[in-house]
């Protein structure tokens, strides 16, 4: 089944635990913090649900679900489910992160391999494949938290001032586990059905009681998501934050105040390699960080996009240097979406047939996280000048009699009315100087992992044998000379 908005937002007016502002939320759809990623999320449904869209598809089963879930079994159908993200990712300006494509993906690859999973025993690959189906096939909205809460990063997990800082097994039971701690840092999981908990970060021995893998419903006693603050809560209208009030999705440190799991819904148990390959053994890694990338690439064409309408309000389009720093978005732009093509034409398979994109070209942009984004926020920082400044406080001066009139005589541009230019820089301002817009900044630095280790990935996945091949031939195509005569070619 593909849900529709009004499904999806039914099924999180739950009891679930959020706290922001000193208070529990009582429901999420309707709290200023939350309704506007809520009604966002019930729109990117909708667009699913709509036949028109092409963003179903049938599955193996005979089910009918959302391409999200798709395990792509051929190019075209890697194609497929792209172009079904890009709808997602065009209707939010690929300002959100961790929507429902996001952990799908994940899933996705899980369930492409899940004899990893078995390594563990038999009843966690049915437990994988058992749940990635009723993902499926009932529409649902995961997120995750796969990394240890901040506290001190030299230790390992079971090293920490308290044993369950981060989150592991307290006890084991007949019927499932206990689980206790904390994990950070939800993104979008106020709003999401269900959270996918494990650790991508590297485990060391002694750490087993913390080497899991389990889902577990917003709604289970004893799970609580805090919040940072809200992003969207207190502006005035979405003319003057319209990325603020729409796409905040929230990130949350979760705790697990002894929280039951049932066998059903653990994947990997006390297990630190299963741990660790299921991530990088499966395509799930691929498959959500090429989310990430889908959506990157929509982000920085909208980017250039405002950039470009930026300049030419301004009138300062045609000046040689103005073109230049529009000719280098257009460049960087231009190599992330190639790259991205790249990724699908260039694809591997594995030894289950499934088709997944080129690791070296993904994980090379991936490599390039912490420079890229900075560059084109600094680039539009830089090409919009005051004039993000030059905007009056709220809408509400540009409809008060007293105070319209200046600000449509003064703010304009040629061509553009008070309305458009104001709306446009507003819009701009949201992108660069917001709390919204400096939390992106973090997000893009972050949000597959610090710099160290996101260029790790690059230098593990580019596959060095066919370049160092290449010099080998090269050395091997000259010698030391044994004449002084012989000492060219
Ligand atoms: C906006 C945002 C949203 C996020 N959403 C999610 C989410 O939905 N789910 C989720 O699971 N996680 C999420 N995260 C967490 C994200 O995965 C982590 O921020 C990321 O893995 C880095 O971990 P960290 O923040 O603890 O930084 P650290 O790993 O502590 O790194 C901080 C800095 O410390 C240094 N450093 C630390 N350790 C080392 C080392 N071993 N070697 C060299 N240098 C080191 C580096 O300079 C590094 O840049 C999100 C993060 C952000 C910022």
């Amino acid at each position: 089944m593909v849900r529709t908005g009004a499904q999806y937002l039914e099924s999180i007016k739950d009891n679930r635990c959020v706290y922001i502002g000193g208070e529990r939320v009582e429901n999420v759809t309707t709290h200023p913090a939350f309704k506007g990623i809520s009604q966002t999320v019930a729109s990117l449904y909708d667009i699913a649900a709509d036949e028109k869209q092409n963003m179903s598809y049938i599955t193996e089963d005979g089910t009918i679900a959302n391409k999200i879930y798709m395990i792509p079994k051929s190019i075209e159908e890697l194609k497929e489910r792209r172009e079904a993200i890009e709808k997602w990712a065009n209707a939010t300006c690929g300002f959100v992160g961790r929507s429902p494509d996001h952990v799908a993906g994940f899933l996705a690859g899980f369930a492409s391999n899940p004899d990893v999973f078995a390594r563990g025993g038999q009843m966690y690959k049915d437990n994988v494949l058992n749940f990635y189906k009723y993902a499926r096939d009932n529409d649902l909205y995961l997120s995750y938290v796969i990394i240890p809460p901040q506290t001190d990063r030299s230790k390992a997990s079971h090293e920490q001032e308290n044993e369950f800082t981060a989150v592991g097994v307290y006890k084991e039971q007949e019927d499932g586990i206990i689980v206790r701690g904390s994990q950070m840092l939800g993104t979008g999981s106020a709003v999401s059905d269900y959270l996918f908990v494990s650790c991508i970060s590297p485990l060391r021995p002694g750490d087993e009681a913390h080497a899991v893998s389990f889902v577990v419903p917003l709604s289970t006693p004893g799970l609580k998501l805090y919040s940072r603050p809200s992003f969207a809560a207190d502006k005035p209208s979405t003319y003057d934050y319209p990325l603020s009030t729409q796409f905040d999705e929230g990130d949350s440190l979760v705790v697990f105040d002894d929280v039951f799991i049932p066998w059903e819904h653990v994947f990997a148990y006390r297990n630190i390699d299963i741990v660790r390959a299921q991530f990088h053994e499966t395509p799930a890694h691929v498959y959500g960080n090429s989310q990430a990338q889908i959506r990157f690439v929509m982000k920085l064409k909208f980017i250039i996009g405002i950039a470009r309408k930026v300049a030419a309000m301004n009138g300062i389009d045609k000046l040689p240097p103005v073109q230049e720093k529009l000719g280098e978005l257009a460049s960087i732009a231009a190599s992330i979406e190639g790259m991205l093509l790249a990724s699908e034409y260039n694809y591997m398979t594995d030894e289950n047939g499934t088709v997944y994109p080129n690791r070296r070209f993904l994980y090379g942009v991936v490599g390039l996280q912490d420079s890229i984004y900075p560059k084109v926020i600094h680039i539009l920082r830089d090409l919009v000048g005051g004039g993000v400044l030059q905007v009056p406080s709220t809408y509400k001066e540009m409809i008060n009699p007293e105070t319209r009139d200046d600000i449509s005589r003064y703010i304009k541009s040629p061509g553009a009315s008070a309305e458009e230019r104001v709306k446009l820089f507003k819009l701009a301002w949201d992108v660069i100087g917001s709390e919204f817009g400096g939390r992106h900044q973090q997000y893009e630095l972050f949000y597959n992992g610090a710099p160290f280790v996101t260029k790790g990935y690059a230098f593990r996945n580019y596959r060095y044998e066919e370049v160092v091949q290449l010099v080998d031939q090269f050395l091997e195509s000259y010698q030391i000379p044994q004449k002084v005569e012989e000492q060219m070619i």
